[in-house]
This record gives structure tokens, C-alpha cells and sequence, in this order.
């Protein structure tokens, strides 16, 4: 099992990864002097999956256990379901001291965050993430949300897990689209922040793409430990966070643009990551071998890199509909070489309108 410190002082905590560590919740909740009362929030399909070892682990080390199905994917993340689950950990008896066991992708972890955070102004909360985007992003740095009628992830808080324990093995049954979708992450992770990793990512394809179970163990925790130094720095998103955008401010557009419905996640974010690299090399910020090798290994991971079929100026809007920018304006995270990344505000539209008509 391999340990990563999330160092936020009092709000430390751990990431463990390994193959077959489900088992192990139990015991590093007890480790945690949490009060006795767990709560396991999943979904229906990983219940059948992933539940018996988390609950039998939990029950081992002697915690009271109550389990609650929440709807698949992004429908759990309503308030209707938030409010449930209010009512069942009340029915339950649960207090502050009662913890809150997110198993499943990121929709059930931001969902359970959410809920733990709010619970009595804040209880205990546990990751087990079960899709590779939950495992090296969304299940690290305590961002937890619902979504609003009106756009996505609009209403939540900072809550920080007390551990996140990260099952490499569980990928071995994710579908072949999301295991792809969740890579388009952590090759964004090499390209802005480490580009020793991101070699590596290019040295290991064919046993990643394989699923082989040490190839996984290694790019998880590489991309776990970048994702946790960049919130060790900026825990709230003032500022460095950011760079864990890239990709995603077209990308977020290109979602928008198309009712969410078009691409997977992961897809979108891969010709979000195409396009601002190529934006990149037009505005003289990156040449054009850092555009190719990105290019290169998102498609050899089965991403796409083009056939955009969207209209530019519909992204374009979409882009400056954006929750995140500030100030009625878009920054843009780029990276001028392999390994770094620079943050540009105020790019020109017609210069993106460009970049995606060339990727149409
Ligand atoms: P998801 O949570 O919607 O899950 C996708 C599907 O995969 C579900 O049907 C689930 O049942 C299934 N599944 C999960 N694990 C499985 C496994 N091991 N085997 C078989 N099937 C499995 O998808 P996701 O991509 O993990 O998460 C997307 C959500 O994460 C979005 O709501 C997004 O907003 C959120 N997110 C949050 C953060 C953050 O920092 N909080 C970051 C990125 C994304």
C-alpha cells in the first residue's frame, strides 16, 4: 500500500493506494477516534460490486453500520436526494461524531461530501472512490457538491475527508469509456505539473490501457501525489488550483455547449486540453513539439483529439458563461513546455474561435 500525506495541518489526512485495500476501511477509521456510528452512501451497481468488503471491514472493527443507495451518476447530485439523506442520518441517530463513507465515483463522493459537510455544520467523511476520475482528482481536496436547475456544482462546501482509501483493483471492472475518460486527467496532471510523469505515462500505455494492476498502482498514486501537493498549496482554489483547470475551460464549454450529452467527461476535457495547447503555439506561449506530444499520447489512450462538430461561437459563449470566470473575464491555464504551466487572463475570442474551427 502506498501513503500520501494531504498536509492541511489540522485538516491532514492520508490517501492510501493499493490493490485490494476495501478491506482495510474498517481499520483506518478506527485508527481516526471517530465516534462509532458509519453510514455507507453508494449507488445500487457498486452496492452489488464493492459494498460487502467495505461494510464487513467496518463491522470488524467494531463501527455501527447503516447503508443508503443513492441514485447512479449524476442524478444522486440533487438536493432532493441531499435532503434524504439529511432525513436518514437523523432517522439513524447519527452525530458529529458519526461518519459519513463515500463509496463509489466522483457524483457519489460530492454528493456524500456535501452532506457530511452540512450534517450538524460538519461530520466525519471517508473517500472510497471507485472510478479513476474519483481516485486522482475528485475524491482529493475536499471540493464536494450538488447541482442547481440552473448549472452544475453551483451549490456546496470545503470538506475535507479524514482518509481517502484508493482500491486500484476496483478499476478492473470500470467501463471501457470511463477508465478512458478518467485518464484524460491524469495526463492532464503530467502535461501542467510534472513532466517526468508524464514521460512515464508514455512509456506505459499498453499495461495501462490493460488495466495491469502495477501499471495502476504507479499512475494512480503519481497522479494523487500532484493532485494533493497542488491543494497542500492552494486548499480553497485562490490561485494554483487553477492550473488544474487545464483542459477544462474549453472542455467545461464544449459540455455546456452540447447539454452534457455529447461527450464523456474525459473526452471533452481531451479536446479541451487539444485546443489550448494549440491556443498555446498561436499566441506564442508553447512551440509546436509540446502541442504534438500531448496530441500524441491523448490519442494513443483512445481520447479524442478532434471532429469537434460544434460551432465554435456556441463554445465561445458558452466559455463566457463560465462559472469560473472572474471579473466577467476567462483565464486560460497553459502549458509553455511539458511540466509547467502559466496562467494567461483575457484571451482574445477570435484567436479561440480559431483554434476550434481548426478542430472541427
Ligand atoms: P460517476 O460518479 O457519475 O460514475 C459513473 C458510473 O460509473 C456510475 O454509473 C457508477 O455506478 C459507475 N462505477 C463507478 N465505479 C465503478 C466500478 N469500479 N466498476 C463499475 N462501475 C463503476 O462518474 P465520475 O466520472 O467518477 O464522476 C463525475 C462527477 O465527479 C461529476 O459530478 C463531477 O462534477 C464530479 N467531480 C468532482 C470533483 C471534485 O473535486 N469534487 C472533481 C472532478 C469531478
Amino acid at each position: 500500500m502506498i501513503e500520501i500525506l494531504v498536509n492541511l495541518g489540522p485538516r491532514s489526512y492520508p490517501i492510501l493506494v493499493g490493490a485490494g485495500t476495501l478491506g482495510s476501511v474498517g481499520p483506518e477509521l478506527s485508527k481516526r477516534g471517530v465516534g462509532r456510528r458509519a453510514v455507507l452512501i453508494t449507488d445500487p451497481a457498486i452496492a452489488t460490486l464493492y459494498a460487502d468488503p467495505v461494510l464487513n471491514s467496518l463491522t470488524r472493527a467494531g463501527f455501527d453500520v447503516a447503508q443508503i443507495l443513492v441514485p447512479d451518476g449524476e442524478k444522486a447530485k440533487r438536493l432532493e436526494v441531499a435532503s434524504d439523506l439529511w432525513d436518514r442520518l437523523l432517522d439513524a441517530g447519527c452525530d458529529r461524531t458519526s461518519t459519513v463513507v463515500a463509496l463509489g465515483g466522483g457524483a457519489v463522493g460530492d454528493l456524500a461530501g456535501f452532506v457530511a459537510a452540512t450534517y450538524m455544520r460538519g461530520m466525519n467523511f471517508v473517500q472510497v472512490p471507485t472510478t479513476l476520475l474519483a481516485q486522482v482528482d475528485a475524491s482529493i481536496g475536499g471540493k464536494t457538491a450538488i447541482d442547481h436547475p440552473r448549472g452544475k456544482n453551483l451549490i456546496g462546501a470545503f470538506h475535507q475527508p479524514r482518509v481517502v482509501i484508493v482500491d486500484t483493483a476496483v478499476l478492473t471492472t470500470l467501463p471501457e469509456r470511463e477508465f478512458r475518460s478518467g485518464l484524460a486527467e491524469v495526463i492532464k496532471h503530467g502535461i501542467v505539473l510534472d513532466a517526468a510523469y508524464f514521460a512515464e505515462l508514455e512509456g506505459s500505455i499498453p499495461a495501462l490501457l490493460a488495466r495491469d494492476l502495477a501499471t495502476l498502482d504507479r499512475v494512480v498514486a503519481g497522479s494523487c501525489r500532484l493532485k494533493a501537493r497542488v491543494v497542500e498549496r492552494d486548499e480553497q482554489e485562490a490561485e494554483l488550483r487553477w492550473v488544474l483547470n487545464y483542459g477544462h475551460t474549453v472542455g467545461h464549454a464544449l459540455e455546456a455547449a452540447t447539454d452534457f450529452n455529447r461527450w464523456a467527461h474525459g473526452e471533452a476535457v481531451s479536446l479541451g486540453i487539444t485546443a489550448e495547447a494549440m491556443l498555446a503555439e498561436r499566441l506564442g506561449i508553447a512551440g509546436a513539439a509540446t502541442t504534438e506530444r500531448q496530441v500524441r499520447l491523448l490519442s494513443a489512450v483512445g481520447l479524442p483529439v478532434k471532429g469537434l462538430d460544434v460551432p465554435p461561437a456556441a463554445v465561445v459563449d458558452a466559455l463566457s458563461r463560465d462559472k469560473k470566470r472572474r471579473d466577467g473575464r476567462v483565464s486560460f491555464v497553459f502549458a509553455p513546455e511539458i511540466g509547467s504551466f502559466r496562467i494567461v487572463p483575457d484571451v482574445p475570442r477570435e484567436t479561440v474561435e480559431q483554434v476550434l474551427s481548426a478542430l472541427l
